[in-house]
């Protein structure tokens, strides 16, 4: 598979070259059924086995303790934006958020849907450049839960301290997913989207504390009931088969390399390179985030000016460095780097920014 390029997607993105090859081998006969598991049954026997295994090795991955229960659910971490106050906010409940960003942001608009929902702390006259300290943030009476987003996948900030505050967290970790280890005795309930560090799109890895199921609100669609999912081990409806074949092998993979703690010291690793080059770099690259709360997944960068940027843009690209194109709402350049990036693409992307340092600065 030489024609493999550079790929830092922010989403979906770069998964192992490993579990892409395995999945193509199994994809037309699965285990000699004379069918691909994605033409079967999802009651069957070899679907029930795999949905079982990537159930098993998210918990186990992420070392989530016993009292939480893991969720498959469709719609993405958009859904999630909804599920959660509709699920968890009574009629007497507040809901706190911490607007850190695009992602914040979404939940916010969503949440007020639902109930009485205020912000914490409010990032936008820092210009989203930083994550807040626990200090900083101002809670509520009656305040059901906290929201957090862990990383801002267009900002490339993320929490560098976990709120340390006396009601219960709430966390869309759709971007730093299992890249490293999380305090869950301060959460309820935790999600993301795979398709940043777990798999291919198609679904979100909801991970919710058992005890609160029995408080959650009854009066919203059955699918959209975190007590029905969790007792119905996430199939209720048809699940996204492929999608859960896939994330069972990346957690494979995830474990075979080490573990979280492998991931979290790949991401510093990786990070480090790139941070270092940027900041090494007599300010032709600058990076405009907050050192403490820089991503360790998404990089984000600007060059002296757009017109550089754009040039930067498209001689990677000829170099087979793709996709580092900021957001297309605050433009410059970003890198994600998650997981299953390999730290030589990273390294390519540095030797690649010195280069075009020499010749256009
Ligand atoms: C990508 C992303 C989302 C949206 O995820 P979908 O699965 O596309 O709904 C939400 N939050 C964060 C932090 C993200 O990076």
């Amino acid at each position: 598979m030489s024609n493999r390029k550079h790929n830092f997607s922010a989403g979906p993105c770069t998964l192992p070259l490993s579990v892409l090859e395995e999945a193509q081998k199994e994809f037309v006969d699965y285990q000699g059924a004379g069918m691909s598991l994605i033409e079967m049954s999802h009651r069957g026997k070899h679907f029930d086995a795999v949905a079982n295994e990537a159930m098993v090795l998210a918990k186990e991955v992420f070392g989530a303790p016993d009292d939480f229960s893991v969720l498959f659910l469709q719609g993405g971490a958009l859904l999630q934006f909804s599920m959660v106050p509709m699920n968890l906010l009574g009629a007497n409940d507040k809901a706190a958020y911490v607007n850190s960003g695009t992602w914040a942001k979404g939940a916010i608009t969503d949440a007020r849907e639902y109930g009485n929902v205020y912000l914490a702390w409010d990032g936008e006259s820092d210009n989203f450049t930083r994550m807040p300290l626990s200090n900083e943030l101002q809670l509520e009476e009656n305040t059901r839960y906290l929201h957090i987003t862990s990383n801002e996948t267009i900002g490339g900030i993320r929490i560098h301290e976990w709120p340390d505050v006396n009601v219960p967290l709430v966390g869309d970790m759709s971007s730093d997913y299992m890249s490293r280890p999380i305090p869950w005795r301060k959460f309820d309930l935790v999600y993301g989207g795979v398709q940043k560090n777990l798999g291919p799109a198609g679904m979100a890895v909801v991970f919710v504390r058992k005890s609160i199921l029995e408080h959650t609100n009854r009066n919203i669609g059955r699918y959209l009931r975190y007590d029905i999912q969790e007792e119905k081990g996430s199939m209720f409806n048809t699940p996204p088969v492929f999608t859960i074949y896939m994330l069972g092998k990346v957690l494979k993979w995830m474990k075979a390399e080490g573990g979280l703690q492998a991931m979290e010291h790949n991401a510093i690793k990786k990070s480090g390179l790139l941070y270092d080059a940027i900041d090494g770099s007599g300010s032709f690259y600058n990076c405009p985030v907050e050192v403490a709360s820089r991503s360790h997944m998404n990089v984000v960068f600007r060059l002296p000016s757009e017109e550089l940027e754009q040039k930067f843009i498209a001689e990677a690209t000829q170099s087979d460095l793709l996709n580092l194109k900021g957001h297309r709402s605050v433009g410059g350049c970003r890198a994600s780097i998650y997981n299953a990036l390999p730290y030589e693409s990273v390294a390519a992307l540095v030797d690649f920014m010195q280069t075009f340092q020499k010749t256009n600065a």
